[in-house]
C-alpha cells in the first residue's frame, strides 16, 4: 500500500524496516529483500485479481482473458450493463450522452532499461489488465519499418522526434496509454510500449486495442494531442494491423485536440480539433491523461531498472489501483461536481440569454452559420476571427519604403530627426492618450486620493508629449 499510494519503492521500504530494527549499522541482517519483493508482486497481483472479482468466475484467474484485471468505468457506456434498451435510436440531440470519451497519448517518462529479458522474466499478468498482449504486439512491431511522418503542423515535437528520439540503452522508451477521457480510468488493454518516440504503429495498436472493449455502435470521441496529424490516415493505418486486433468497422467518431494542447497548433486546428466547438462534449477538457502520468512520474526511477515482466506487473497495480481509487471516489466527485455544473449551467444559459435578445437581427444568420459548419467543416468557420484588413506595421512598412524612395532620389526631409512617419504615428499616440484620459473622468464614479493623483499624473504626461509635438 505504501507502493501504490506513496510510490515508494520496495528497497527503501525494506531498508526503513532495517533501519527502524537498528540504524547503527553494526548489526548484520539476513537478507530477505529478494523474498520480501516476490511477496510484494504476489500480493499486488492478487489484489488485482480480487478486485476484478475473479473469484466469481467459475474459470478463476487461469480464465482471466485480455485486458480483464483492468476495471472497467462504471460512470461510461457500456451496452447491456448500464445503457437502457433501444439506447442506440435516441433522438440527435440526446445522442451525447452516450457519447464514449478516450483519451490517448504517451509518457516518455515510463521507460525501461536494457536488462533482463521476457524469458528471464515473465509477467504475471501481463496483458491481463492495462498492458496489452505482449507476445503478438512484439511480433506485429518486428514488421513495422520506420515510419517518416511528416507533419504539417509545425509545432507537433512528438511527430518530428519519432524516429530521432534517442533509444540507446533502452529496450523500452515510453509508454502509449488511453483512459477514459473525462473520468480518467485507465482502459482495458490500453497501454503499450514504445520502441522509438510515438510512432502511429504503437498507437493505432493501443487504439485497437481498447476498441475491442466497446461496443462499435458508440460514438466515440478520440482526445490526441496530436489529433490533427493522426487522424489524417487512422483509417488507412488501422487496416494495416494484424488480423487479431484489427478492428472490422469502429463506426462514428469525433478527434480531438485537448483544451491546453490546442493552442500550440496553427489554424485551423484550434478550431477544428476544439472541443469547445463540438456539440455534445460538454466541458470535457481531454486533458485527464495527463494527471494519470502525474500520478506515475514518482515511479519512473524504479520501474526503469526493473525486468519486462516485473514492470509490467509493477505498472499494472499502479493504473488499476488508480481506478480503483477512481471508482471509490466517484459518489462524492460526481455529487460536487453535479452541483456546481447545475449552478454553472443555469447561469451560463442565463447569460447567453441576454446576449441573444440583444442581437435580433443577427441570431439567426449566426446560428445557421454554426449548424452548417457543424455538420460540413468545409463550410465558413464561424468560429475563426477574420483577417482584418491592414495593421499598423503594415502602414509603418509602407511609409517607410516610400521614405527610402525618396531620399535615394536626394529630396531632403523636413526635419532633421524625425521623419514623416514617425510624426503621424507620435500623433496618433497622443491622440490615443488623450482618449484614455477622457475615458479614466468619464468611468471614475469615486474620487479617492490614488484616482484624483492618477488623472493628474496622465495630464502631465500628456502637457508634455503636446509640447514635444
Ligand atoms: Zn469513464
Ligand atoms: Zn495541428
Amino acid at each position: 500500500m505504501q507502493n501504490l499510494q506513496g510510490k515508494i519503492a520496495g528497497y527503501d521500504f525494506y531498508s526503513a524496516l532495517e533501519k527502524l530494527t537498528d540504524n547503527s549499522g553494526l548489526k548484520k541482517f539476513k537478507d530477505c529483500y529478494k523474498a520480501f519483493m516476490h511477496m510484494v508482486r504476489e500480493w499486488q497481483f492478487l489484489k488485482m485479481v480480487k478486485r476484478a472479482g475473479r473469484s466469481h468466475s467459475r474459470t478463476g484467474i487461469k480464465g482471466t482473458g485480455p485486458g480483464e484485471l483492468a476495471i472497467i468505468c462504471p460512470a461510461c457506456p457500456h451496452p447491456n450493463i448500464n445503457l437502457p434498451e433501444g439506447w442506440e435510436n435516441v433522438s440527435p440531440d440526446e445522442r451525447f450522452i452516450y457519447f464514449l470519451f478516450l483519451a490517448i497519448d504517451t509518457c516518455f517518462r515510463l521507460k525501461r532499461c536494457l536488462i533482463s529479458s521476457e524469458k528471464k522474466d515473465p509477467g504475471l499478468g501481463t496483458g491481463l489488465g492495462s498492458f496489452i498482449e505482449d507476445k503478438k504486439y512484439r511480433k506485429y512491431l518486428l514488421t513495422v519499418t520506420d515510419q517518416r511522418e511528416i507533419s504539417s503542423c509545425t509545432s507537433l515535437s512528438a511527430l518530428d522526434h519519432t524516429n530521432t528520439k534517442f533509444s540507446t540503452g533502452y529496450a523500452t522508451t515510453g509508454t502509449g496509454v488511453c483512459c477514459c477521457a473525462r473520468h480518467e480510468l485507465i482502459e482495458r488493454g490500453g497501454v503499450g510500449d514504445l520502441q522509438k518516440g510515438e510512432r502511429y504503429a504503437n498507437m493505432d495498436y493501443v487504439f485497437s486495442s481498447v476498441l475491442r472493449h466497446h461496443h462499435v455502435k458508440l460514438h466515440k470521441v478520440v482526445s490526441y494531442n496530436i489529433a490533427c496529424q493522426w487522424s489524417k490516415n487512422l483509417l488507412e493505418h488501422l487496416k494495416s494491423l494484424p488480423s487479431h486486433i484489427r478492428p472490422d468497422n469502429i463506426g462514428s467518431y469525433n478527434t480531438v485536440i485537448p483544451k491546453l494542447h490546442v493552442f500550440s497548433h496553427n489554424p485551423p486546428c484550434p478550431t477544428d480539433f476544439s472541443l469547445n466547438y463540438l456539440p455534445g462534449a460538454g466541458r470535457t477538457d481531454g486533458e485527464g491523461i495527463e494527471r494519470v502520468h502525474a500520478m506515475t512520474g514518482p515511479v519512473c526511477a524504479s520501474t526503469k531498472q526493473m525486468g519486462p515482466g516485473y514492470r509490467h506487473d509493477a505498472l499494472d497495480a499502479q493504473w488499476l489501483f488508480w481506478n480503483w481509487q477512481k471508482v471509490v471516489g466517484m459518489g462524492l466527485a460526481f455529487y460536487k461536481k453535479l452541483v456546481k455544473a447545475l449552478l454553472k449551467a443555469k447561469l451560463t444559459r442565463e447569460e447567453f440569454e441576454r446576449f441573444s435578445e440583444q442581437q435580433p437581427e443577427r441570431i439567426h444568420e449566426w446560428e445557421e452559420m454554426v449548424v452548417a459548419w457543424e455538420g460540413d467543416h468545409t463550410q465558413p468557420n464561424p468560429y475563426t476571427i477574420p483577417k482584418s484588413g491592414v495593421t499598423e506595421a503594415d502602414v509603418k512598412l509602407l511609409l517607410a519604403q516610400n521614405e527610402a524612395q525618396l531620399a535615394s532620389q536626394g529630396v531632403p526631409t523636413v526635419h532633421e530627426t524625425v521623419n514623416a512617419s514617425a510624426f503621424i504615428v507620435a500623433g496618433l499616440g497622443l491622440q490615443e492618450h488623450q482618449r484614455k484620459a477622457a475615458h479614466h473622468v468619464k468611468s471614475t464614479n469615486i474620487w479617492t486620493p490614488t484616482q484624483k493623483t492618477e488623472l493628474l499624473e496622465l495630464r502631465t504626461r500628456l502637457h508634455h508629449e503636446l509640447a514635444r509635438f
